[in-house]
């Protein structure tokens, strides 16, 4: 194929002759290039088939889509990685969840009244039960008085809750309510008021009045450090039967106006007890990973190994929650073309250049499962990694490259080496695109996993569009001479690294303080990273941002935050309402373990816009 350069549209419009002669010259071109079959278009054409079924991580459809990389990787001839038999690097991950049996017992047990909810810890509770209206509690910093606590004591009973928030408050409150109404969030609040369990009842003026809570997906594994279930209706209502004059729908409708001072109160002489028992379905995912080998010696070559990878897992059905998808296209198969089919393509399509051109370095072929659902799979191979992430010079990554609107061509994590802008500007000659050149590295996609890892890195893109994580993400829509061109310039890319004599240097990426980020309205900023795929409890890091707080208060990689500014920290979203909690320029006290051992600091956080 020859090397293609869009021009730019102001040229054809100038002289008329030459228009006439350009535009034969264009026609005859793009019947050329359209007569040149594209070079990815049968990798996301499969892919992004019915047959794989949207490549859900765990699934058969991501099964199907491995067996396909791998054999083309055969074809292509690249090899399983030192030590191993094969592509396939399985890693477990908990795909589910579901019920394994809670029950809820008053006066006598009531079948099927009570379902625990997916972050419930596993156990069996009795106490006496008080109800805590809706069991919302929004933070001071939000200038917004709501306790549902404020005049109860809870301690070491069980606490009723309304699901949701008060349905009749205004626009406004309900905006700032909804946002600590995630069960999670409730049960938070119930744990750190002391109570040990937590029953959650869909009221009667409620939508889905009377239902058990669905047992959502939830990427955080870890438990929510307390017990808590959804009851039904009748449940509700048994807990109301000795309460004098008020039914469970007076309480409800006595809060709906979201009076911040109509309060709780205890259920008199009502005990209950709640066995919740929860299932963490584990799935294993694949990543497919291979390598070309380096054509000459490489015991001389600082830094041995160039990659290339892209995630090629993808929404499934839209069953795991990340679903964009409108009610009219609930749960049809999201067959991710550009998310990730393109991107997917791409990395064989440049793998099958290398395999015919002399290497120097090793080039490793990898492709990540498990992306969508937290970056589970590109994790889970650098916290196990088959060969050291230190002898990788460089590591590139495709996410979203089919859908190139105006020849623009966004590059992201340029900031993780110096030796980048140069390097890309010169790869580009050729390629002539509109580049949009990005440092951040902390983009959501498995680029940040290498960045993490101190590996420089670069993330390209061709931007988002109305398609993204909805079922019409499909392979007619891709722009296939682009993601050919796209593949093209990262192996000329690769290219340079193989023959560059030293290894790009790594940079620590400091956090990107948006302009004008001033005070009214920012949000704080903590500089933590979060390791979404473990279930330890409290907040695991998997790194820190340059520069940010909490460098500056000495946390590192693996330590694991247990308690912030008083709050006890036992998951990923203990810890997000805790940010609410916290105010920029204010020291808040942080207690965490490493390796082990407890220990204290003091983290001032900053302003995030
Ligand atoms: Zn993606």
């Amino acid at each position: 194929m020859i090397t293609y350069r869009k021009p730019p549209s102001a040229l054809r419009t100038r002289s008329i002759v030459f228009s006439l002669i350009s535009a034969c010259a264009a026609v005859a071109f793009v019947a050329a290039a359209a007569d040149t079959p594209s070079r990815t278009r049968r990798h996301v054409e499969m892919l992004a088939s019915s047959r794989l079924e949207g490549r859900l991580a765990g699934s058969n459809g991501e099964r199907l889509a491995g067996d396909y990389l791998g054999a083309e990787l055969q074809r292509i001839g690249v090899k399983p990685l030192p030590g191993q038999r094969d592509f396939r690097l399985p890693f477990e991950f908990t795909a589910g969840t579901k019920d394994g049996g809670s029950t809820i017992t008053l006066a006598r047990e009531m079948p099927g009244g009570a379902r625990a909810l997916s972050f419930s810890d596993n156990g069996d509770v009795s106490g006496p039960v008080v109800f805590a209206g809706y069991g919302i509690v929004v933070p001071e910093s939000q200038d917004f008085g709501y306790d549902s606590y404020a005049t109860l004591d809870v301690k070491d009973k069980i606490v009723l809750v309304l699901r949701y928030f008060p349905e009749d408050a205004d626009q406004k409150t309900r905006a700032i309510l909804a946002r600590y109404a995630d069960l999670r969030y409730k049960a938070m609040a119930a744990r750190q008021h002391g109570a040990k369990a937590m029953l959650v009842v869909t009221g009667p003026r409620s939508p889905n009045a009377g239902e058990l809570a669905p047992m959502s997906f939830d990427t955080a594994l870890a438990g929510s450090g307390i017990v808590a279930a959804s009851v039904t209706g009748a449940v509700g209502h048994a807990l109301f039967a000795g309460v004098q004059g008020k039914t469970l729908e007076d309480a409800q409708k006595s809060l709906d106006s979201a009076n911040p001072h109509v309060a709780g109160f205890e259920l008199p002489g009502v005990t209950a007890r709640v066995h919740a028992a929860v299932e963490r379905e584990k799935r294993t995912g694949h990543n497919i990973v291979g390598y070309l080998p380096a054509t000459t010696p490489v015991a001389t070559i600082s830094k041995p190994w160039v990659a290339i990878g892209a995630h090629y897992d993808h929404l499934g059905h839209g069953e795991a929650g990340n679903t964009l998808a409108g009610k009219e296209d609930a749960g049809k198969i999201h067959f991710g073309a550009d998310d990730n089919a393109s991107g997917s393509a791409a990395v064989l399509d440049i793998a099958a250049t290398l395999a015919k051109q002399p290497r120097r370095r090793h080039v490793l072929v990898g492709f990540w499962s498990g992306e969508e659902l937290g970056l589970i799979g590109s994790s889970a191979f650098a916290a196990k990694p088959p060969l050291p992430l230190d002898t990788l010079a460089a590591y590139l990554n495709f996410d979203m490259v089919g859908r190139m609107q105006d020849n623009k061509l966004t590059i992201q994590a340029t900031g993780t080496s110096p030796s980048w802008a140069k390097l890309i500007e010169q790869a580009n000659i050729a390629a002539g695109f509109d580049l949009l050149l990005q440092t951040d590295p902390y983009q959501p996609t498995d680029v940040a996993t290498f960045n993490l890892s101190g590996v420089p890195c670069l993330g390209f893109f061709t931007g988002t569009h109305a398609d993204y994580h909805k079922p019409s993400d499909t392979a007619d829509k891709i722009d296939y001479e682009d993601l050919d061109r796209v593949a093209d310039l990262a192996a000329a890319i690769v290219r340079r690294l193989e023959d560059a004599v030293d290894a790009p240097q790594f940079t620590k990426v400091e956090q990107q303080t948006p302009p004008g980020g001033g005070r009214a309205g920012a949000r704080v900023f903590t500089g933590t990273i979060p390791d979404y795929s473990t279930d330890v409890k409290g907040l695991l890091l998997s790194g820190v941002i340059g520069g940010g707080p909490a460098e500056q208060a000495g946390l590192q990689k693996g330590d694991v935050i247990v308690e912030i500014a008083g709050q006890s920290i036992a998951n990923i979203y203990d810890y997000t309402y805790a940010l609410d909690v916290l105010k920029i320029g204010e020291p808040a006290n942080v207690v965490y373990m490493r390796a082990g051992e407890r220990k204290e600091t003091t983290l001032t956080p900053s302003a995030r816009k």
